[in-house]
């Protein structure tokens, strides 16, 4: 029972739970007991109460306590609505048409200057179709979804999820490189979950914004209720917690969330880019949550699966490319699902524009960006760091120890630069990626190489011949 995407059931019990403890038995039992939860508007929690004394002593007593309560439970402030319903209540059909239309478009949910009496009001709670939820994208489903030998058990897993959540596979973390799917699988659990099970409370957030919310939330002292909009979820869906790596105080919030919904046996699936054994700077006792449940990676699609991916999308827009078109694009575009969508939208577009039948040559011209950007976004960065320490006669272990002597940090800083030039790494990544560094080592290093190039005529022709190297033997795998 539920109106559009509204239901604040789990903040009025808790309500409850904690007035039960705090009010006496006479209290509880005289008026307490005698409000049943009956809907939720968008800005009311709304309950039932058997007559409108009732109603009226609630509003003087406890309204205000009440309404405090919620807020500070929910985090937003939430008004008490009452409906009056008599017991045993009247059947629907006593009502006259003069009282349904007398109702009008005005709320059915009485307010508290009046309640319409000897009508039976009627919140309208059920609706055929939920409202789309605020953050999941509608466009993201399992419908949407081809499923290949690079990802079948990771979708199966999110199948099996969305139809029991939290219950078969707890928590859950898919993994895998860019553009691979993780944030299309973690939001169709949550549509699916969503339009099946009505009063489901699902939260989906990405790691960096759940970081965010809880810096403005102690910023604000708002903690208790950022920790409560999180522990009544139903289904938590974290996407690209990599994110927190070093985030020492969301890590431990998150700790906690994590164990308050797992004891409730509420569903959660997180993503991330990289297995979780490979995080850096996170603490043990999180990863081993992490790691606790069903673990599920995803990798780059096959030839097949690539084709009946851009196969698919033509039939759902409706459009056609030749065959030798499509061959070109699953050749060129190998790791990575978004460049294949981004390849095939500019292809479109193209032909739309000029009105032209797209051939090979058309389509290669066209796509030259889209396939280097492409074997650029995927060059590991262990291949940088490798490239560059052999030509420099060293380690990648030494390239990333803390050492500083010359003969060290400068091909450390020439392959952050490469690293920063050739990857999407951030230079909070890239730090990670050498030993730890902070984000500000990573910074200092491009400038100073950037400011040697100027002053050294020998350094760029260096550099090019580095990045020429790396993504040929990237190339080879
Ligand atoms: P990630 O979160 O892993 O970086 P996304 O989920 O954003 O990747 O996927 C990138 C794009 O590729 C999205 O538009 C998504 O719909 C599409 N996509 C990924 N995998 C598939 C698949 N197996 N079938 C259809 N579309 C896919
Ligand atoms: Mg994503």
């Amino acid at each position: 029972m539920n109106e559009g995407s509204w239901d604040y059931k789990p903040f009025w019990d808790e309500v409850i739970n904690q007035f039960n403890e705090e009010y006496s038995p006479k209290e509880i039992n005289m008026w307490f007991e005698r409000m049943q939860y009956h809907g939720s508007t968008e800005s009311s929690v709304v309950v039932a109460v058997p007559s409108s004394f009732v109603q009226d002593q609630i509003e003087q007593r406890y309204a205000r306590a009440i309404e405090d309560r919620l807020l500070e439970i929910s985090g937003s402030p939430l008004k008490l609505d009452f409906h009056v319903q008599r017991s045993p209540s009247p059947a629907r059909e006593t009502r006259s048409p003069a009282a349904v239309s007398a109702g009008g478009n005005k709320s059915e949910v009485s307010d508290r200057s009046g309640s319409p009496q000897g009508e039976r009001s009627e919140l309208k709670i059920t609706q055929p179709t939920r409202r789309p939820h605020p953050s999941l994208n509608q466009r993201y489903t399992f419908d949407n979804f081809v499923i290949g030998d690079n990802n079948n058990f990771a979708a199966n897993a999110a199948m099996a999820i969305s139809k029991n959540p939290g219950t078969a596979y707890n928590p859950c973390l898919v993994y895998g490189g860019v553009g691979l799917g993780k944030t299309h699988l973690i939001q169709s659990i949550g549509n699916t979950v969503y339009h099946d099970l009505d009063n489901a409370k699902i939260i989906f957030v990405s790691a960096e914004e759940f970081t965010n919310e809880f810096v403005v939330a102690l910023r604000e002292k708002k903690t208790p209720q950022f920790k409560n909009k999180y522990r009544y979820a139903d289904v938590l869906l974290i996407d690209d917690i990599h994110f927190l790596q070093k985030k020492e105080g969301v890590q431990e919030e998150l700790f906690h969330t994590f164990n308050a919904l797992y004891e409730a046996n509420k569903q959660m699936v997180f993503t991330c880019d990289r297995p979780v054994s490979d995080l850096r700077d996170l603490t043990d006792r999180l990863r081993n949550r992490f790691e606790r449940g069903l673990n599920v990676d995803l990798k780059p699609p096959s030839y097949e699966t690539r084709m009946a991916i851009l196969q698919k999308k033509l039939l759902q827009m409706d459009r056609e490319i030749p065959e030798s078109v499509l061959d070109l694009i699953c050749n060129n575009v190998t790791t990575n699902v978004r460049d294949l969508e981004k390849a095939l939208t500019k292809i479109l577009a193209y032909a739309e524009l000029v009105g032209k039948e797209i051939t090979e040559e058309i389509a290669k011209q066209q796509l030259k960006d889209v396939f280097v950007n492409h074997h650029q976004t995927n060059i590991n960065i262990d291949f940088i760091q490798r490239i560059v320490a052999d030509y420099f006669n060293l380690t990648t272990n030494e390239m990333k120890s803390r050492k500083r002597t010359n003969a060290i940090a400068f091909p450390r800083q020439i392959a952050m630069y490469i690293a920063r030039q050739i990857t999407e790494l951030s230079t909070t990544e890239v730090g990670l990626e050498f030993g730890g560094r902070d984000h500000t080592t990573v910074m200092y290093a491009c400038e100073k190489i950037k400011n040697k190039m100027k002053s050294d005529s020998t350094i760029e022709p260096m550099i090019s011949r580095l990045i020429r190297d790396i993504r040929e033997s990237n190339a080879k795998g």
